[in-house]
């Protein structure tokens, strides 16, 4: 329509996916898609108004009562296509990851991988997706509890899992019936399109899955707001997930939050310590700290202290930083030049606060690193767990030690923060373990193993200011996307009156 802007060669032009038709945004306004580690710019993205993601809530809507009624074990088989396409491209996925948002490659390779697994599992449960029977108070009476799908579906992902999350979320909403309208991060559209072309090639009924691009407070909010759509499954930030809370909580739909998060390593007096260094680097570091289940706080006993922090030091100092894509890079660039600068506001708040930083500090821009966004991995030590640099969500390579006398005094640290999603913990003795299992506040809790490495097949989520309560993933992820229907069949041919007549 007369003022479409031009696409520079070589750029991939992204569309909305509505109705199995891939669209332009009303006006077709468009931003730009940034490779974080090289500022190039990868992609133009829609930015979709209010009136185009009503229409893809429309056709969700009008869709639902078609795709209810597919068998499960049909959508499930679906599915199955779904899994063997991610396998098949898993490179080429993994690939534009990296360059979409930075994360290493081994690491996006992964975060694909959890894909694949969710997409088997899930169409595993299109054969079971399970209810129950159960015996009635009541002869000649019959009792059931099945999964009756919900509806629409408004699935709003962040961009550190641009792969992973989405599949979470999509899966188990369309192997259990409902229809999707989908709203990935605004800086990671490329991954989102290319799990869409996967379910469009799969075969699945144009209609069921919609995706649209655009911000949150436009294209986002009208999924918060519109009756049509009964269930919202949010990942992101705090702030952004009690907004979530409200506004969807005013139409009474369903809501599953799965927010931040301020994770700790413990590290007993008889840890391996060889070890616990490997899982602190990994769970601490990886993708530039950019996890929500990133270690960020290492509680270390007295004991231990002094040479685990040595020894940590030495290690933060050998991380190289650079492009994911280069099998030199320890660590990549983080998401974009905002968060660059939120990351060093906090290790400035750190400093002042009076915390020691022997590794790091700074956006990095010798050579080439100048083109990206990097934070240099840093380390503090000497934290107390009232700084800020303590009890907030940093969101970047910023690792703090906090020293501590004993195990109690481990444990109240760890639970002293408002967040709740993983621990860990390094030990040799098995009453301690148990005892950290009875005792640390967390969704997630690893035991001589760091702080990320969740398997699709158990439940995911936090406990606290992480979550609202709902777990994704495993059989859980079948609870929220799925609503009970309790079954009363009498077969006596007379009224029976539950509680009255005995
Ligand atoms: P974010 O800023 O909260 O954004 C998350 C999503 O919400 C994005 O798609 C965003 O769109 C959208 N959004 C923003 N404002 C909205 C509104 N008013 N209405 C509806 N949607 C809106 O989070 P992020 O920076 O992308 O991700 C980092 C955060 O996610 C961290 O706090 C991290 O801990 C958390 N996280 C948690 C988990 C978990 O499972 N617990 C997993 C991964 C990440 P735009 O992109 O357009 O802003
Ligand atoms: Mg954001």
């Amino acid at each position: 329509m007369g003022c479409r802007p031009r696409i520079p060669a070589g750029m991939v032009e992204l569309r909305n996916y509505i109705g199995g038709n891939w669209v332009d945004a009303e006006g077709n306004r468009r931003i730009d898609d940034v490779n974080p580690a090289t500022g190039e710019i990868i992609a133009s993205v829609p930015q979709s108004s209010a009136a185009d993601v009503a229409r893809a809530i429309d056709v969700a809507h009008k869709t639902f009562e078609h795709w209810r009624k597919v068998p499960a074990p049909k959508r499930a088989e679906i599915m199955y296509r779904v899994g063997t396409l991610l396998r098949e491209r898993k490179e080429d996925l993994a690939r534009k990851m990296t360059r979409e948002m930075g994360k290493v490659l081994v690491e996006a390779r992964g975060d694909v991988q959890e894909g694949i697994d969710m997409a088997f599992y899930m169409a595993g449960e299109g054969r079971r997706a399970f209810g129950h029977t159960t015996p009635s108070e009541l002869p000649n009476k019959f009792a059931m509890a099945v999964r009756d799908p919900i509806g629409v579906a408004g699935i709003i992902t962040p961009w550190n899992f641009p792969m992973a999350i989405p599949t979470w979320k999509t899966f188990p909403a369309i192997v259990l019936g409902n229809t999707v309208v989908f709203k990935p991060a605004t800086d990671t559209p490329m991954l989102a399109l290319e799990l869409v072309k996967i379910f469009e090639e799969a075969g699945l009924p144009p209609g069921v899955m919609n995706l649209v691009f655009g911000s949150g407070s436009v294209a986002g909010e009208v999924l918060l707001k519109d009756e049509r759509v009964r269930l919202i499954s949010f990942t992101g930030s705090n702030e952004v997930g009690r907004h979530v809370a409200s506004e969807a909580g005013l139409g009474l739909k369903r809501i599953s939050l799965e927010l931040g998060g301020k994770n700790a390593v413990i590290v007993m007096d008889d840890a391996d310590l060889d070890l616990a260094l490997d899982g602190i680097v990994w769970s601490a570091y990886g993708t530039s700290g950019q996890r929500c289940t990133a270690c960020s706080r290492v509680i270390a006993h007295e004991a231990i202290h002094d040479q685990l922090v040595e020894r940590l030091a030495a290690r933060v100092k050998t991380l190289r930083l650079g492009d994911g894509l280069l099998e030199t890079t320890d660590v990549g660039p983080v998401i974009n030049r905002g968060a660059a600068e939120s990351i060093d506001r906090y290790v400035e708040i750190g400093k002042a606060e009076g915390a020691q930083m022997v590794v790091g500090g700074g956006i990095a821009s010798e050579g080439d690193l100048a083109k990206g966004s990097f934070y240099r991995p840093t380390l503090f030590t000497g934290v107390r767990p009232d700084m800020r640099i303590a009890k907030e969500e940093i969101f970047g390579p910023v690792l703090s030690v906090i020293k501590v006398k004993d195990f109690d005094e481990a444990v109240r640290v760890n639970n002293g923060v408002t967040y709740g999603l993983s621990s860990s913990i390094f030990t040799q003795d098995v009453n301690r373990v148990f005892r950290a299992i009875r005792d640390l506040e967390s969704g997630l809790l690893y035991v001589n193993a760091g702080t990320t490495g969740a398997e699709i097949h158990l439940p995911f989520g936090g406990v606290k200011g992480t979550g609202n309560g709902h777990r994704e993933a495993g059989v859980a992820a079948l609870d929220f996307f799925s609503e009970w229907k309790s079954v009363y069949i009498d077969y006596s041919g007379q009224l029976q009156r539950a509680q009255i007549d005995a």
